[in-house]
């Protein structure tokens, strides 16, 4: 069996060779290939559909009853688009130049989701002798975590409890200890509307709107800032209104995008913001509400992972967290509120960009520091 294993980078050639854009995502045949290898390789491996063809998969490996709970991965398989700029390279093909393995996905996360199959697949009997393994490789993850929501709610039984969750995001092997909460938010005002050439005789929406734009520019969260995290953060992505030069616009509409802090309260922010934006405010609606991810650095789980992670890593590691958002977002509280750490191979600032790469190295890495972390899994709960 040993023999025949592909290596983390050639499953991830091959993963990137599945083309997974989202939309329309269509992850099935990759989560099949990744099926077959796991099944094969003693997993017993459940396919879950939110949508046809939107495939996430979940393999689990038994272990022993006294070692604890069982140590999960999860990573994404699909991939955002290629962009209007033309890239150099096939993005599909997974070549490698230069020590660096190009393709969509390769970054985030084709690479991350390769390597901690790959290392599920050696760890073999070690795995069993540990809590076991529980691998959760979802669909749709770059449009709002629907995979991942799909398995919290209609297989939370499959997936947990968990002693530790590893989310193969890109950190370039940097282990980050959770990850700013997001409420993404849509603002309406109404006005009344006229003829251009009689303003009076109506109600401006965009002025309105002026005014709540203002009000945003300048917000200030009443929040202590987190150690780590900082402070939440507040963008207008969108601005909208109006139907043409010569009318009286009565209708303006924004988005709105918060990061927030681990303890933020997102129902009260809201009531926050409702109350400071009246009266121009006619309409806030919540288009997404997913709460951070935090795993106290002074918990025993922190401290282990980085004691297992230092020797490879050969640095001193310190409490980091990521500004994004991931799918432990929706898996975590699924997991039992379990500790969480953002860790693969992947290069941050290349996620989403064209000419997208992997250095080969990190992932032979990432390959190494999952393989330790399964060593010591019944170590890291808690
Ligand atoms: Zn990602």
């Amino acid at each position: 069996m040993a023999g025949s294993l592909p290596t983390a980078v050639e499953l991830t050639r091959r993963l990137i060779r599945f083309n997974t854009i989202n939309p329309p995502g269509a992850e099935e045949a990759a989560a099949h290939h990744l099926g077959e290898l796991l099944a094969a390789g003693g997993f017993a491996v459940s396919y879950h559909e939110f949508a046809p063809q939107r495939t996430s998969l979940i393999a689990r490996r038994a272990g022993s009853d006294e070692a604890g709970a069982p140590l999960c991965f999860t990573g994404h398989l699909d991939t955002v688009p290629l962009g209007a700029a033309p890239w150099s390279v096939d993005p599909f093909a997974g070549e490698i130049a230069d020590g660096k393995l190009f393709g969509r996905g390769a970054s985030d996360t084709k690479s991350g989701v390769a390597a901690f199959v790959a290392a599920a697949l050696q760890a073999g009997k070690e795995a069993a002798r540990g809590p076991g393994l529980v691998l959760a490789i979802t669909a749709g993850e770059e449009t709002g975590c629907q995979g991942a929501f799909h398995l919290a709610q209609s297989a939370a039984g499959l997936l947990g409890p968990a002693g530790l969750l590893v989310v193969a995001e890109p950190t370039s092997n940097y282990p980050l200890l959770g990850h700013k909460g997001a409420l993404w938010l849509h603002a309406l005002s109404r006005g009344v509307t006229a003829h251009g050439s009689m303003p009076e005789r109506g109600v401006n929406a965009v002025y309105k709107m002026a005014r709540i734009l203002a009000k945003l520019e300048s917000w200030r969260f009443p929040e202590t800032p987190h150690p780590v995290m900082g402070r939440s953060t507040l963008n207008v992505g969108t601005v909208a209104g109006g139907m043409n030069i010569n009318s009286v616009p009565d209708r303006a509409e924004i988005t709105i995008d918060i990061r927030t802090i681990a303890g933020s309260d997102h129902a009260r922010l809201r009531a926050l913001l409702t109350a400071q934006l009246a009266p121009e405010l006619d309409e806030l609606e919540t288009v997404l509400d997913l709460g951070s991810v935090w795993t106290d650095p002074g918990r025993g789980a922190s401290s282990e992972i980085f004691a297992a992670l230092e020797p490879l890593l050969k640095e001193r590691l310190e409490p980091r967290a990521a500004p994004y958002f991931t799918d432990a977002a929706a898996l975590h509280l699924a997991l039992g509120g379990v500790p969480t750490v953002i860790l693969g191979p992947g290069e941050p600032d290349l996620a989403h960009q064209t000419g997208e790469f992997c250095r080969v190295a990190k992932i032979e890495q990432a390959v190494e520091l999952y393989r330790a972390l399964i060593r010591r899994a019944g170590a890291l709960q808690g």
